[in-house]
């Protein structure tokens, strides 16, 4: 439930609203809004046993239930769209963030010329995999902790923020060192303590959706992450299994405004992944920005037909360089614009 406050309410007053939500054994997660505090009270919904102990208090307004199953990231609970800063981007705006770069971080010298190349074409952050999840136990799996550095290097070398992957507990402490932005993937959706583990780290959470997951199944993930007080998230459709088979996946791309109108959180599209092929990713982008995305994640690679993995869903540097264009146009024609980069050019150092 939602404990409104008044507009003119004390600090003192929201203080004892606070203490006596944890007096009574719930979290209590505050929201300072433009125009007054919200005190969300998490936990399984208290709203009838405790509405009384608060409705009387000095300073509330009113009362609310929150009618989802998941609070902390539904709309009811805040209306406005979340944003945060990320290392001179924002993510969450008007502005449609990209995020580019290989599937796995193969070699440092190919990741350092991958960065350079999607930061020219206009690209935000880097993603790149430290540590894979391979269908295949004899596929490459990642190069761990030195992919991890070099991921580092190339932030230094081109100013992008990192986006990589922790796909276990232990991980997310090595991931939180090196990168911005730990990725949760599809098939760690659902694995509650990994969840646990990145809304603790208080680091932002690229969180993907299960390939076999509903969009409520989606929200109540990222409700584990908010339930630490962790509000940086971002939420990734990335195409889901359906009986179709001329697509890797299929694109869900009702999710985009359905997520859009149930959350406050932004919302990116990943096309390679949707489809699997690189023939298509720039269609499907453009779709993910038209329907509402905040931003998109697209695998490039310079040398697709040598990537250790999913090669063949990753666009190369001049036709990501062609895509970001159209998504230009497409930003502006719903009235957004690709984020404006704020990041000193190392080069220009
Ligand atoms: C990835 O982004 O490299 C990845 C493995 O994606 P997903 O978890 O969506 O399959
Ligand atoms: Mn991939």
């Amino acid at each position: 439930m939602m404990i409104i406050m008044n507009t003119d309410a004390e600090q003192k007053q929201v203080d004892k609203v606070v203490k006596k939500v944890k007096a009574l054994g719930f979290d209590p997660h505050i929201v300072d809004g433009e125009e007054r505090t919200v005190v969300g009270v998490g936990g399984n919904n208290p709203f009838i046993a405790t509405q009384g102990h608060f409705s009387r208090m000095p300073g509330v307004d009113r009362i609310l239930p929150i009618s989802r199953p998941y609070k902390l990231c539904s709309r009811e609970f805040i209306p406005e769209d979340s944003s945060f800063p990320l290392d001179g981007i924002h993510i969450g705006g008007r502005g449609i963030v990209i995020i580019a770069g290989p599937c796995a971080v193969e070699d440092r010298g190919l990741l350092l010329e991958i960065a350079h190349a999607i930061k020219e074409a206009g690209a935000h952050a880097l993603r790149g995999g430290a540590f894979k999840p391979r269908t295949s136990p004899y596929s490459f799996q990642g190069h761990g902790e030195k992919a991890l550095k070099w991921l580092a290097e190339a932030r230094e070398a081109s100013g992008l923020p990192i986006v990589t992957e922790a796909m276990s507990i232990e991980q997310i402490k090595l991931v939180a060192e090196y990168a911005d932005v730990i990725q949760i993937g599809a098939r760690n959706m659902q694995n509650y303590s990994l969840l646990h583990a990145a809304g603790a780290s208080q680091h932002p959470v690229l969180l993907k959706r299960g390939m076999s997951s509903t969009v409520e199944e989606l929200l109540m993930a990222a409700e584990y992450i908010l339930s630490h007080d962790n509000r940086r998230v971002i939420l990734c459709e990335r195409g889901i299994r359906t009986f179709e088979r001329s697509t890797r996946n299929t694109t869900d791309i009702n999710a985009i405004p359905v997520l859009k109108s149930l959350t406050h959180l932004p919302v990116i599209l990943d096309p390679s992944h949707a489809t699997g092929n690189w023939k298509y990713v720039t269609a499907v982008a453009r779709a993910g920005i038209a329907a509402g995305a905040d931003g998109l994640i697209v695998e490039v690679h310079t040398e697709p037909e040598n990537a250790l993995s999913d090669g063949f869903q990753s666009l190369k540097p001049e036709r990501f360089a062609a895509m970001v264009t159209q998504i230009r146009n497409i930003a502006q024609a719903i009235d957004r614009d690709i984020a404006a980069s704020t990041h000193a050019d190392p080069a220009a150092k």
